[in-house]
Order: C-alpha cells, then structure tokens, then sequence
C-alpha cells in the first residue's frame, strides 16, 4: 500500500496555519482586552466577545501549561463582559434581570434548605450576607435571586426563567464560563468575582455589590 506523502503534507499545513491563525487571535485578543480595559472603553464588541468566547479555554490551558496565574486571564474575561454590557444591562427593566449568587457565601452552619427547582433557600438567619444582597436586588425590581447550587442549575434556570440579563456573583473562573453561557443564550451580563474564592466561607465586596445593583438597575 502506498503512502499519499502529498496528502499528509496537506493536512499537517492545514493544522499549522490553524494554530498560526489561534495563536495571532490569542495575541491580538489578549492585548486589545488589556488596553480596553484600561482604558475603560471597549471598541467593536460585536468583535471583542466572540473572540473571547473562541479563545478563553485555549488560553486558559496556555496559561495553566506555561505555569502562569491564569487569573489574569479570567480577569480580563469578566472585566471586557462587564464593559461591553454595561450600557445595554442599564437599559434593560429590573423586571426582566435575575441575580445568581454563590451557595459558598453561606456561613457553616447555614440552615438554609435545598430545592431542586429553587436552590439554596435562605432562612435569613443573619449569619452571612446572601439576605441583605437579596433585599437590595428584590427592592429594586429584580424578577428573581437564586442561591445556585451549582453550574447546571444556573441553565436550568436560564431556559426556565428566560431573563434578559443576569447579575453574578461568584469566582472568577464561574464567572468567565458563565460568560461564555450567557453569550451562546444572547443575554446580557453583569458579574463581580469574588474577593476571597474556595468551596466555602467565601467573600465578596458587599457595598459594591448593593452599590452595582442600584447603579445597574
Ligand atoms: S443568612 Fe441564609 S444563606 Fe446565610 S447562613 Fe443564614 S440561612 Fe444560610
């Protein structure tokens, strides 16, 4: 049997010139997400977020190889969402906006109860700052706040629900596959990571939260 040396040749220009091509995309995203957001201003976002949604988990696994902080990364993920939807998330209703906070900001020894169609229902035992978040994003109008159990909840809820924008609290790397999530449903998206990350007794900015709610409403 003979060996189509021509035709493998083919195919391994073909795998190079993607991975030249994946790598120039890498490079142009990675800068121009840097310069936006520094300077505070996105430019093309019809562009920037598709790009993005192409490129994080490649760049994530570069990062992680390389044995670089792949936070950064995440960073400048979440932060080019929140720039590029900032705008359109003031425009649209409370009514219409859901917020998703994490169950790791719950105190240990939360007594809160499980549902499988509400999540995490807060007793409002005072021992964490889920109610007082909640009783900011309910007095402004929010359609609904749910204490998410876990990934495939938050879709879940998506194709219940139907909101046209969803604020988020949670890690940085939540947050940034949450961000790819929102772009395939076409919603649009406000998110703050948390200061203190892990599986439990978490942190967040509590004044900027409530302060981003009222000024994102
Ligand atoms: S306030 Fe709610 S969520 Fe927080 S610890 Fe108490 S019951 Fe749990």
């Amino acid at each position: 049997m003979s060996v189509d040396y021509g035709f493998i040749g083919l195919i391994g220009i073909i795998v190079a010139a993607i991975l030249i091509l994946l790598t120039v995309l890498m490079l142009i995203g990675v800068l121009l997400g840097y310069l936006m957001i520094k300077n505070g201003k996105i430019i093309l976002p019809r562009l920037m977020l598709p790009l993005w949604d192409l490129i994080y988990l490649p760049l994530r696994k570069i990062f992680n190889w390389l044995g670089f902080n792949e936070k950064i990364i995440a960073e400048i993920n979440v932060e080019l969402r929140n720039l590029a939807y900032a705008n359109k998330f003031k425009q649209i209703p409370s009514i219409d906006k859901i917020l998703f906070l994490p169950q790791c900001l719950r105190a240990l020894d939360c007594i809160a109860s499980l549902s499988s169609t509400e999540g995490i229902i807060c007793k409002k035992c005072g021992a964490c700052p889920i109610p007082k978040i909640m009783e900011c994003a309910y007095s402004i109008g929010y359609k609904k706040v749910y204490i998410t159990p876990g990934s495939s909840f938050v879709k879940r809820i998506i194709k219940k629900e139907k909101p046209k924008a969803i604020f988020a609290v949670a890690c940085l790397h939540d947050l940034s596959l949450g961000g790819l999530l929102i772009s395939h449903f076409g919603i649009v998206g406000r998110a703050i990571p948390l200061l203190k990350d892990g599986c439990i007794c978490t942190e967040v900015d509590v004044d900027q939260v409530i302060n981003e709610l009222k000024e994102y409403r």
